[in-house]
Formats: C-alpha cells, sequence, structure tokens
C-alpha cells in the first residue's frame, strides 16, 4: 500500500483508540481525562486546547464509530458507516510542514476539538483504505481472549493477530502444547 507516513500514522492512531474501549479487550482505556489527556500526548494529537469532560464523552462515542467500521460485517457496510462518520465530520485539508515531518496533508478544521481532530484525520486515512479496496485489511485479533484491532499491512493480507509478538506467540505455544498432548 503506498500509504504516506501520515496516513500510516493516523492508522495507527485510530488503532490505538479502538483499542482502549472495554469492548476490545481490556479495561477501558478512555474511563476519565487523565486518560484522554495521556492518549492525546501518546498519539501527538496536535493542536488540541484544555481538555474537557465533553471531549472525553465524543472521543468515546467517535471510538465506538470507528470500530463499527472495523467490525462491519461485508464492504458496504463498512462503507456507509464510514460515510456516517465522515458526514458529521468538518474537514478542511491544509497543507503542512510541522514537526519537520515532510509535506502533508491535514484534514481537522482550524479549532476542531479532539473528536472532530481524530474523526478528520483518521477518517480520511480510512476512507483511503477503503478506496484502495483494502476492507479486508481492518481486522479484529483471532486469539480466542483478545478482540483488539489492527490494520494488516503485511503483503499478502496473512495477519490474523494483532500482535505477533504477544497473541501470535501465545497461540503457537497453545497450539504446541495441545500437540504435544495429542
Ligand atoms: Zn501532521
Ligand atoms: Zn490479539
Amino acid at each position: 500500500m503506498p500509504f504516506s507516513h501520515d496516513m500510516v500514522y493516523s492508522l495507527a492512531t485510530v488503532v490505538d483508540l479502538i483499542n482502549t474501549s472495554p469492548e476490545a479487550g481490556d479495561r477501558d482505556g478512555l474511563a476519565d481525562l487523565a486518560d484522554l489527556e495521556a492518549f492525546v500526548r501518546l498519539r501527538q494529537v496536535s493542536g488540541v486546547a484544555a481538555l474537557t469532560p465533553r471531549d472525553l464523552a465524543e472521543v468515546v462515542e467517535l471510538r465506538q464509530a470507528f470500530h463499527a467500521v472495523f467490525t462491519a460485517p461485508d464492504r458496504t457496510t463498512a462503507i456507509s458507516r464510514l460515510n456516517t462518520l465522515l458526514g458529521r465530520t468538518r474537514i478542511t485539508p491544509s497543507l503542512t510542514e510541522h514537526d519537520g515531518f515532510p509535506l502533508h496533508v491535514h484534514y481537522f478544521a482550524p479549532g476542531a476539538s479532539v473528536a472532530e481532530h481524530l474523526a478528520a484525520d483518521c477518517g480520511v486515512a480510512l476512507a483511503h483504505v477503503l478506496v484502495e479496496d483494502e476492507w479486508e485489511r481492518l481486522r479484529t485479533c483471532a486469539a480466542p481472549d483478545c478482540s483488539h484491532v489492527f490494520v494488516d499491512e503485511s503483503r499478502n493480507r496473512s495477519r490474523v493477530y494483532c500482535d505477533s509478538r504477544t497473541c501470535g506467540n501465545r497461540i503457537h505455544v497453545a497450539a504446541y502444547r495441545a500437540r504435544r498432548r495429542a
């Protein structure tokens, strides 16, 4: 996939965002404002003003909308869910070279809240994935006790676990033990 740096970055951000949700397996990673502040810092969401409880509520709602795109049962549903999300997002493209990154496009509007910022930039990144007919790369981990989402960037679209170092290994070890017991 010829995805630019900022697209790859936005995709990683949306994956991280969705994986904070309790439905993705663990505790709620956005339980309070401190969690949201940590997320904004970690993902270097730029141009964000002081965060409020309203920001938290909006981001939690957005997280669910993005999750629904990842878990759509088919391509058509993924498209319509993403269109709904994009349709209620203000989007203003602008060229930028901030922080030493090569020239790239930001999509969030001036003065955007953190939820609007994430909806615009991550929404457009996901739109490109769909446009490239790569919808199937939006995956949920195949490990039975893990529901993390990920974007399969492997050449032959063969990745099934969210993180081969943890889930993949865990499953391989379990399968190995099961074979030895058999
Ligand atoms: Zn940027
Ligand atoms: Zn996993």
